[in-house]
C-alpha cells in the first residue's frame, strides 16, 4: 500500500527541483523561492542526470526530502523525429536514477512531471488517467511517450512495490514565462506570439497561423502548472497519475484572434494549411485533481499578456533567430551541492 500521508508545509523542507533551469523549473523556483525552503538546485555541469553513480552519491550526501522531477530532455516534433534515440535514452537514464535515488536515499514524496503525450493518439475525449496504455501512440514523438510512460510505471510500481509517495502528473500544452521562442521549434503559443509580433513590427496585414485552425489545445500557464505541482505535494494523493488541465480547449482560431488582440495585431489572420495541423483535439480529463481542490487560477488573456511581455524582453536582448535559451534566476535559499564553487 502506497503512503498517501499528507506533506504540511515547505517550511523549512530540503527540496530538489531537477530541471530548474527550463520553464517549469524555473517556475517552480520562483514559486518556492518567498517560502523558506531550502532549495536544491543543481546545474547539468554540476551534476549529470543520466550518471546513476553521480546522482546516488549527490542524493546521499544532499539528502532531499522532496523532489519536484522535472529535468528531462524535451524538444519539439522536429527534434523527436531526428534524436529519437537520445531522447529514450537520456530520459530513461535520468528517471531512473532520481527516482529509484528517491526510493534509496527515503525522500518522503516525490512529483514526476510527464507529457499529454503519453496518452493514445485515439483515446476518447477527455482523456481520463485509465486510458493510459490503451492504444497506440502519436508515431512521431513515440520514444519520448515511451520514456515518460516508463517514468509513470516506476512511480505507480514503487508505490506498490515499496509503498513510496510518488506521483505523476500529466500537463496540457503550457505556456508563459521562460518559453521557448524560437521561430520554428516552438510551441504554438510561443510560436504565435513571435509571428504576430514580427507581423506587427513589419506593418504587414497578414498574421500567419499554421495548419486551418481547426484542432483544439487545451491551454495552462506554467505558473498555474507550478501552483498545481506544490498542491499535489501537500495533498493527500492516491493516485500515482493525475492530469492537471484547466478543464476546457480552444479552437487554434480563438487563439489566434486572442493573441492577435495581446499584441496589438490589426491585420488579418491567414492560414497556412502547408503546416500540419497535428493532432485535432487533446482535452485532458482532469476531475481527479479536482477532486482534490485545485483550480488553475490565471486566465488566457491575463496569462497570454504575462507570455508577451516576456517574449518582448527577451527579443530586445537575445539572439532573435534562437530564443530559446533561458536562464532562470538565482533562488536565495538555493544550496549547491558540495564540491562545486558557484
Ligand atoms: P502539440 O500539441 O504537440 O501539437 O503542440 P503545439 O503547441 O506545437 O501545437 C500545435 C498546433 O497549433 C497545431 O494544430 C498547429 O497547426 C497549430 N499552430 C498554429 N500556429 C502554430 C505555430 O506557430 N507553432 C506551432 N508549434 N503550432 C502552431
Amino acid at each position: 500500500m502506497a503512503a498517501e500521508g499528507s506533506i504540511n508545509s515547505f517550511s523549512g523542507r530540503r527540496i530538489w527541483i531537477t530541471g530548474h533551469r527550463g520553464m517549469l523549473g524555473s517556475a517552480m523556483v520562483r514559486s518556492l523561492e518567498r517560502s523558506d525552503a531550502e532549495l536544491l538546485l543543481t546545474t547539468r555541469a554540476e551534476l549529470d542526470l543520466t550518471d546513476a553513480g553521480a546522482v546516488r552519491r549527490w542524493m546521499q550526501e544532499n539528502r532531499p526530502e522532496l523532489v519536484f522531477h522535472i529535468g528531462a530532455k524535451v524538444g519539439g516534433i522536429h527534434a523527436n523525429a531526428t534524436l529519437p534515440a537520445d531522447f529514450l535514452y537520456d530520459n530513461l537514464m535520468i528517471q531512473t536514477n532520481v527516482i529509484d535515488g528517491a526510493h534509496k536515499t527515503g525522500v518522503e514524496k516525490l512529483v514526476f512531471v510527464a507529457s499529454n503525450c503519453t496518452y493514445p493518439t485515439n483515446a476518447e475525449q477527455p482523456i481520463r488517467e485509465e486510458a493510459l496504455l490503451t492504444g497506440p501512440l502519436d508515431g512521431n514523438i513515440r520514444a519520448y511517450a515511451v520514456s515518460k510512460i516508463a517514468g509513470i510505471e516506476m512511480c505507480r510500481s514503487y508505490r506498490t512495490q515499496h509503498g513510496s509517495n510518488f506521483v505523476a502528473i500529466v500537463p496540457p500544452n503550457l505556456y508563459g514565462p521562460g518559453d521557448n521562442y524560437h521561430p520554428q521549434h516552438s510551441h504554438v503559443v510561443a510560436g504565435m506570439l513571435r509571428r504576430a509580433h514580427e507581423a506587427k513590427l513589419a506593418g504587414s496585414q497578414e498574421f500567419i497561423v499554421w495548419g486551418d485552425g481547426l484542432p483544439r489545445r487545451e491551454l495552462l500557464h506554467v505558473d498555474d502548472l507550478a501552483a498545481a505541482l506544490k498542491y499535489v505535494m501537500l495533498a493527500p494523493t492516491k493516485h500515482e497519475l493525475y492530469n492537471v488541465g484547466c478543464g476546457y480547449d480552444l479552437q487554434i482560431s480563438e487563439l489566434a484572434t486572442l493573441i492577435a488582440e495581446v499584441v496589438g495585431f490589426k491585420g488579418e489572420i491567414v492560414y497556412d494549411r502547408s503546416k500540419p495541423n497535428g493532432t485535432m483535439r487533446k482535452l485532458l480529463d482532469s476531475s481527479k485533481i479536482r477532486a482534490l481542490g485545485w483550480l488553475p487560477q490565471i486566465t488566457e488573456r491575463a496569462g497570454l499578456a504575462t507570455a508577451y511581455d516576456d517574449f518582448r524582453r527577451r527579443y530586445t536582448t537575445e539572439e532573435p533567430h534562437e530564443m530559446h535559451r533561458f536562464e532562470a534566476a538565482r533562488a536565495p535559499h538555493m544550496i549547491r551541492s558540495p564540491g562545486t564553487t558557484e
